[in-house]
This record gives structure tokens, C-alpha cells and sequence, in this order.
């Protein structure tokens, strides 16, 4: 016997991997500067130059057999202590080493922060469009998924709609900002509208209700907006951090779950997190990279492509004729979809050699998601082809070109 629920997540692939796969076979056939692929959210420019440099020194220097070996099981100490001290002087909350644990990125830290936090029958909200694992990882412990729509404009989220979905079996909810698919970055005003109305039901039904603040986009703002930080508005936070986006290490693994110094019982949620984390067998974060830290803690890749990419897209996508919402952050355009079905619009999408992923997968109809974070050079080239879609599908825009 095998579990049927594991069988079904490892044979099947996730839309947004389907559409990848299709693009890598599409480029073999009529040539990789041919396909417009814009399906996954893989960072485009490289690492910062600290990554590398902090690598060789470190490959260089150190004790091999130390360098490689395991690392303490919540992560190394100099690396927890240095993201604590940045952590601190950046938003004045002051964060301990022992507030943090180090992760195999983002996916391993909201595992982790599930399976600490959702004992199975309770639920955890999250808010659609979402990033489609929420489920896969919410399921595994146990819980049980509550979706709830998104301001259909602004894409921040409903905060009366979040009241209603609340029940006494309401452990967590998950919020994402900057988001991914919609680009959107939640206010001061809505995180702080949030958290009172999260204090009231928490107090409503005697327990907390944690905020998962899943944040790997934090870096990629664009226009200097500010976003805010989360632990600073409501106590009962535990927030959820990837490196993957910011220093484009999405393959390397390296992230971390910063438990809010704040939390009514922050330390048995902490050692919630570690158990948790034994549990799924995660041992500890690659220590190469926990051990590099040190050196690149706020640092960035070159987000200027990003700016550019943004700003190339949405000006043209909108004088095409289509409806665009303007992202202040992540690399993600979320489009309206200028047909009925979304997927309809994918497939039409994809005769013009533009791959695009229909937002049913992020639980909501009707949009596309276009991942701007591939090289400038090609954007310029699918214009033309995105003018011509625009076309096809009847927008009354300026497409003229292509
Ligand atoms: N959360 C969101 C919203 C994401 O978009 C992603 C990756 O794309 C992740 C989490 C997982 O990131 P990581 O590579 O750090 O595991």
C-alpha cells in the first residue's frame, strides 16, 4: 500500500511545472529565442557578487570537514545571530538568534510553521490568488484549507471577509506580500486593520490565531514603497523567509522562520518549530549556505532589470488594450484574462509562443500571471507577439505593432 494522496501530488504536476515543460519542449522544436516563456517564478539576474565571494573565502578558509558537516539543528549561530542583529536595526524590534531557525528556504519554513502551528481537523485561512503549496502543505498536517477572495481591484486583502471565515477551529492564517501572482504590497493600514481584527477573535475564542507572514518577495519593491513588518503590528506572528528571490539562490535552499519575539507563548511555538522541523527530517538548512549569511544579510541581486522588465510590460500590455494591474512588488503581472476561461486564453496565448499560466491554480478565475523575472531582451521580443494576441482576441488598444 501506498498513501494515495502522495502518489497523486508526485505523478501529477503543478500547472505552472506542465506549462514549463511544454516551453523546454516547444523551444527543441523551433528554437529557444522563439518561446516567450514567462511560467515560473525563477530569479533571472544573478546572485550579488558578496554570494560568491563569501563562498570562495569560506571554501578557501575554513575547516572542511567543519564547513560541510551538520550544523546545530536550528541553524548556525553566527549566521542567526547576524540576521537577528540586521533584523533589529532595520525594523527596531529586537530579534534574537534564538527567534530564528533556518530553513531549506521558504516551502521548508511554511512546512515547518504548519506542522508547528495546525493539529489536524483545524483550519487555516489563506487568501485567493494564493501560492498554490499553501494547500499541499496545509493538507499534510492535517488542516483543513479556508480560501477567502481578495478585494477584486487592489487585490489587498478583505479584512471583513477574513472576520466571517473565522471559527474556534481557526489556527492560522497565511498572508503573502509582495504577492505572488497578483504583485500587490499590503498597506500599514490593512496589516494594522488585520492584526486588531486577529486580537478580537483571538480574544473571541481564548486562543491565538497566528498571522504567517510568507515573505520572499520582501526585497522587490518597486517605486519605494515601504512593507511592512509584520511582527511590529501584531504579536502572534511568525514569519516565514526566503533568500531564494532576493539573493536568487532558489536553488541553493536557504531561508528561515523568525518566530515574533512578541508571541504569547513565542518560546513553546520556537521549540514547536524545531520539533517540527525534526519531524520532517530536515536535520538543518545546507550549511554552506547558512554560513554565508554573515557577509550578505541586505544585500540584493540587481532589481533594476526587474524595474525594467515591469515598467516595459505593464506600459505596453496596457496600451494593447489589456487590463493589467500595476504591481508595487515581486516580478509577477497579473492580467485579466480578455476571454471567458483563463486556460482558453493560455492556449491562444501559447499559438503566439507566449506561455502563460492561468490563475485557477492560484484559486481564482479569469487571470493570467505573467513572471517578469526572465532577461529584458526577450520581453522586448514578445511584444510583438503579445500585440498580435491582443488581436486575436478582439482588444480595442494601440496593437498595431507585431
Ligand atoms: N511562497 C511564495 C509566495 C512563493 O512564490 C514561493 C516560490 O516561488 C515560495 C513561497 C517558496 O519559495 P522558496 O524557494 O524559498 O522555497
Amino acid at each position: 500500500m501506498i498513501n494515495e494522496k502522495m502518489y497523486c501530488l508526485g505523478s501529477q504536476r503543478s500547472e505552472i511545472r506542465e506549462l514549463f515543460e511544454y516551453a523546454k519542449r516547444r523551444k527543441a522544436e523551433i528554437g529557444e529565442e522563439n518561446v516567450y516563456d514567462f511560467s515560473l517564478g525563477n530569479p533571472s539576474v544573478p546572485c550579488p557578487k558578496e554570494v560568491n565571494s563569501a563562498m570562495a573565502s569560506l571554501l578557501d578558509s575554513e575547516n572542511p570537514v567543519a564547513l560541510h558537516g551538520y550544523t546545530s539543528a536550528e541553524g548556525d549561530l553566527n549566521a542567526r545571530m547576524a540576521i537577528a542583529e540586521y533584523l533589529t536595526k532595520l525594523h527596531g524590534l529586537t530579534v534574537s538568534a534564538s527567534d530564528l531557525y533556518l530553513t531549506a528556504g521558504a516551502a521548508a519554513a511554511l512546512a515547518a510553521t504548519l506542522t508547528a502551528l495546525v493539529t489536524p481537523g483545524e483550519e487555516v485561512i489563506i487568501l485567493a490568488p494564493y501560492f498554490p503549496e499553501y494547500r499541499v502543505f496545509i493538507e499534510r498536517c492535517g488542516g483543513v484549507v479556508k480560501e477567502v477572495g481578495c478585494e477584486q481591484t487592489s487585490f489587498m486583502p478583505d479584512v471583513a471577509a477574513i472576520a466571517d471565515a473565522i471559527s474556534e477551529k481557526t489556527a492560522a492564517i497565511i498572508i503573502n506580500s509582495p504577492n505572488n501572482p497578483t504583485g500587490a504590497v499590503y498597506s500599514a493600514d490593512v496589516i494594522r486593520e488585520l492584526s486588531e481584527m486577529l486580537r478580537r477573535k483571538s480574544s473571541e475564542y481564548g486562543h491565538s490565531i497566528y498571522l504567517i507572514a510568507d515573505e520572499p518577495y520582501r526585497e522587490l519593491v518597486y517605486d519605494g514603497i515601504d512593507v511592512p513588518f509584520i511582527p511590529c503590528y501584531y504579536e502572534d506572528t511568525v514569519v516565514c523567509y526566503s533568500y531564494s528571490k532576493s539573493l536568487s539562490l532558489a536553488g541553493e535552499r536557504i531561508g528561515y522562520v523568525l518566530v515574533s519575539p512578541g508571541a504569547n507563548e513565542s518560546r513553546r511555538v520556537y521549540s514547536a518549530v524545531c520539533g517540527a522541523g525534526r519531524a520532517l527530517g530536515y536535520v538543518c538548512a545546507p550549511s554552506l549556505l547558512q554560513k554565508i549569511l554573515p557577509y550578505c544579510t541586505g544585500k540584493t541581486s540587481d532589481i533594476n532589470v526587474y524595474i525594467e522588465n515591469r515598467q516595459l510590460l505593464f506600459t505596453n500590455l496596457k496600451k494593447y488594450g489589456y487590463d493589467v494591474l500595476r504591481p508595487d512588488g515581486a516580478f509577477y503581472l497579473f492580467v485579466k484574462s480578455p476571454v471567458d476561461n483563463a486556460h482558453t486564453f493560455s492556449e491562444m496565448a501559447k499559438r503566439r509562443e507566449i506561455i502563460i499560466v492561468p490563475s485557477d491554480s492560484f484559486g481564482i478565475r479569469g487571470y493570467v500571471r505573467i513572471s517578469y523575472c526572465v532577461s529584458t531582451e526577450m520581453i522586448k521580443k514578445a511584444l510583438d507577439a503579445f500585440a498580435a494576441l491582443a488581436r486575436d482576441v478582439g482588444l480595442k488598444g494601440d496593437n498595431t505593432n507585431g
